[in-house]
């Protein structure tokens, strides 16, 4: 049996406004902001506002609000970053490979014959994180 969603993970402050974010999205049901540590420059996370801890225990409504967030932040980071292609992960449970225990799913921008940053990573310059994701919400914005 699962752990139980716990209330204090760091997306569920995040969502509360309790500690900042680089944004690029936010609807009813979904949002998505920069990882601080990314795998990739453009390295994207989506999570739903619903207080679910894995793919496991999301209700299927959420997850398809999640997955269209997915799509939308996917073809801005292709055009706002030239990107040749896009990686999608998504890790439920310590053994799954997770360590932050609110669903999300990560959108990582790739150019062709790049390599994924090994962990353990390092943190984003903060201006360049900000840069980045004012880019991605002007490709959402045109989008819609
Ligand atoms: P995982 O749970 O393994 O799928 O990965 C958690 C991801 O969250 C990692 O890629 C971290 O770099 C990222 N992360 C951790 N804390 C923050 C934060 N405060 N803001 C943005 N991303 C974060």
């Amino acid at each position: 049996m699962p752990d139980a969603y716990e209330s204090q993970n760091v997306f569920a402050k995040i969502l509360r406004g309790e500690i900042p974010s680089h944004k690029i999205y936010e609807d009813e049901t979904t949002m998505a902001f920069m990882d601080i540590m990314p795998a990739a420059d453009g390295h994207a996370l989506v999570i739903p506002k619903a207080a679910a801890r894995t793919i496991i225990d999301i209700e299927p409504s959420d997850l398809s609000a999640v997955t269209a967030t997915v799509q939308k932040v996917a073809r801005a980071a292709l055009s706002a970053f030239g990107a040749d292609g896009i990686t999608i992960q998504q890790f439920s449970e310590a053994a799954g490979g997770q360590e932050v225990f609110h669903l999300h799913f990560h959108v990582i921008p790739r150019k062709t014959g790049d390599h994924l940053r090994p962990l353990p990573r390092d943190f984003a310059d903060h201006a360049l994180l900000a840069e980045q994701a004012k880019a991605l919400r002007s490709m959402l914005m045109e989008a819609q």
